[in-house]
């Protein structure tokens, strides 16, 4: 996802550009290509170029309780700020005030490269334990059947010991009431 700010760069503070976007680019790792949709807006600064972006994309995840393959909406909305490499006007190189090992630089041919950035939002908005949905059955520990999907012949209470418990209180409860 590059931009060329060329243009942008020696414009007046406060000139903007906006762009839709369309990319395929892999947000959870590189090997894939997930479409990325979305919005960009750039301002010029007298030191920088303003990122302001809103992207969305539907990556395939794998359920952390059955394993399953499900598609999962990602958004992204980012605002940052992008430090030219060289200075315009001397065409050395130049570093803002206060920079640090996370100040983002425009490359010395004026791109500005977008996709770590979109990843690592992306990688933000998802879940650390992503579920197909917030009540997956998940696995059989004993048999590996997807509970989801059907019901096995396991006694219930030997797949979780705590589930067993706490089925046991759900069946009193609803019994007083
Ligand atoms: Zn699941
Ligand atoms: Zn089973």
């Amino acid at each position: 996802m590059l931009l060329n700010v060329s243009q942008l760069l020696m414009e007046a503070s406060g000139s903007v550009r906006e762009y839709e976007l369309d990319e395929r680019i892999g947000l959870l790792d590189n090997s894939r290509e997930d479409l990325v949709s979305g919005e960009v807006r750039l301002l010029k600064t007298t030191r920088s170029i303003w990122v302001s972006a809103l992207f969305t994309s539907d990556v395939v995840n794998q359920c952390d309780r059955c394993l399953a393959p499900f598609s999962q909406s990602v958004h992204m909305d980012i605002e940052e700020e992008y430090f030219p490499a060289l200075d315009p006007a001397t065409g050395g190189r130049s570093q803002p005030e206060n920079a640090d090992d996370d100040t983002l630089y425009i490359d010395e041919n004026q791109m500005l490269d977008l996709t770590p950035m979109v990843q690592e939002y992306a990688s933000l908005d998802l879940p650390m334990k992503p579920l197909c949905k917030s009540d997956c059955a998940g696995l059989c520990p004993n048999c590996g059947v997807n509970l989801n999907d059907s019901v096995c012949q396991c006694d219930t209470a030997l797949r979780d010991p705590r589930w067993g418990a706490l089925l046991d209180m759900v069946g009193n409860s609803s019994q007083d009431g």
